[in-house]
């Protein structure tokens, strides 16, 4: 019920795209039975929570942000709802976000944009931007994500949350609707490393309904939180942890706010026993057009689904079936969709997919294998989440300017690296409205434990 009213207080910052109260109330309700009962209850049990509208919910309508899936209800739950469900979770309902996760500022909402709790005149980054601000807003105690190339922890940077994008392939994408299939991850966005580690617990594993997610085993990632490492002490719990700072991470688009929080955060670490070691990830700029080649393309694939005849909407007047799928898609998508179909439509065709597709293909490549150089000398990566503290809403016309703020967290997306945001600071700008700035710790394959372990020593 707290829960539920504060959602309904926070109205103004665009958080939620559904409540589902008697839902979320039967759920509770069935929590506290179970607790009356004497049963065993759930890792989560009656912890309120709310999805990302990107997933799909048995019960509870699904848009991805979308005017295209206005009125769409899944008859299924997607693995990850099912899971935390069966965890005990108890669901508010939808979060908004950029439509089909495409962006990183929520502005590309058909709903509405979602504000950063901090500034509500400012972005909550994206494009899981409403599942960073139910939880800075502490409308909820955590939500659910997705990061296709940094969308759970750039808006968690933004909004001084924390979240993890695990490996890929640690969490299924049963039921999460495609944006980029081999770049798309889901995680939990929350207050702290540990609640973060709470609810990958319950969402990693193999999953025969999704081809790619892996027979890798789940560590105990709340166990991993306090493990104390070979050698290390209560005060040093990170001692013998080598850090790797990417030289590329650290030059001129960072502003001076971002850049002496993130060295602050650097010395932090070290002072809890870590030694720094300097690296370089040389095609970190690369990662730009890398990306938005290989997304746009997966995506112009992904959307063509949508033709007015399987899902949601479909255009009140046309002449016969091809105008019926030009007209429901001229509706249905916005502008930044559009963009992504054509840029990727164009990147797959015949004379172009030599030069543009297949290039980036390889590029992508090669920037995993300079990952895979710095982890000989290093145990995790770590560096700024984004150039900037959050910017005003609206303040951002420029598709491509837009694009370049990704440039620290696409690396690891698509390198397929596990990758997380931790609040580490504040901008100075304006004492009256602080604006949150977070770290980024990336790590190898699987070792998602070690993150969390290391951040939940930072926090
Ligand atoms: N900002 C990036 C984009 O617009 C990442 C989005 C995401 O991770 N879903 O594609």
């Amino acid at each position: 019920r707290h829960a539920l009213e504060r959602a309904a207080a926070a109205a103004h910052l665009g958080a939620f795209l559904h409540i589902d109260a008697d839902g979320a109330l039967a759920a509770a309700a069935a929590s506290d039975a179970r607790r009356a009962a004497g049963q065993a209850l759930g890792p989560l049990d009656g912890v309120p929570i709310a999805h990302k509208d990107i997933f799909v919910t048995e019960g509870q309508p699904t848009t991805a942000a979308s005017k295209m899936l206005q009125g769409y209800q899944s008859p299924f739950d997607a693995t990850v709802v099912a899971r935390l469900k069966a965890a005990g979770v108890v669901s508010l309902g939808k979060l908004n976000c950029d439509e089909f996760a495409m962006g990183g500022a929520n502005e590309n909402s058909a709903y509405g944009v979602a504000r950063n709790p901090w500034d509500t005149t400012r972005i909550p980054g994206g494009s899981s931007g409403a599942s960073a601000v139910a939880v800075a807003a502490r409308l909820v105690a955590g939500t659910t994500g997705t990061d296709t190339g940094g969308s759970i922890r750039q808006p968690a940077a933004l909004t001084g949350i924390t979240g993890i994008k695990p490996t890929y392939g640690r969490c299924s994408r049963f039921g999460m609707i495609a944006f980029a299939s081999s770049l798309d991850q889901a995680g939990p966005m929350a207050r702290t490393a540990e609640d973060c580690a709470l609810m990958l617990q319950a969402m990693s594993g193999f999953d025969e309904r999704d081809a790619t997610s892996a027979q890798q085993p789940v560590p105990d990632f709340v166990g991993a939180l306090n493990a104390l490492r070979a050698g290390a002490t209560p005060d040093k719990p990170l001692q013998g942890l080598r850090v790797g700072v990417p030289k590329e991470f650290f030059g001129d688009g960072v502003s001076a706010d971002v850049l002496a929080a993130t060295r602050a955060a650097l010395s932090q670490l070290e002072q809890l026993g870590a030694t720094l070691v300097d690296i370089s990830l040389p095609r970190t700029e690369l990662s730009i057009p890398v990306y938005y080649i290989i997304a746009p393309a997966e995506a112009s694939s992904n959307l063509s689904r949508y033709d007015g005849v399987k899902f949601g909407h479909r255009a009140a007047k046309y002449s016969d079936l091809n105008d019926m799928y030009r007209q429901t898609r001229a509706e249905g998508f916005g502008p930044e969709v559009k963009r992504r179909i054509m840029i990727g439509t164009y990147v797959l065709s015949h004379g172009y997919y030599d030069a543009y597709y297949l290039q980036a293909q390889k590029l992508r490549r090669m920037i995993a294998d300079d990952f895979q150089a710095a982890f000989k000398v290093c145990d995790v990566i770590a560096g700024p989440v984004a150039p900037t503290v959050a910017r005003a809403i609206g303040s951002q016309t420029d598709p491509v300017q837009e694009y370049l703020a990704d440039i620290f967290t696409l690396p690891a997306s698509l390198a397929g690296l596990p990758g997380m945001s931790l609040p580490c600071g504040f901008s100075d700008h304006d004492l009256q409205k602080p604006l949150p700035i977070g770290l980024q710790l990336i790590g190898n394959y699987w070792q998602e434990a070690q993150l969390l372990h290391t951040a939940h020593a930072f926090q």
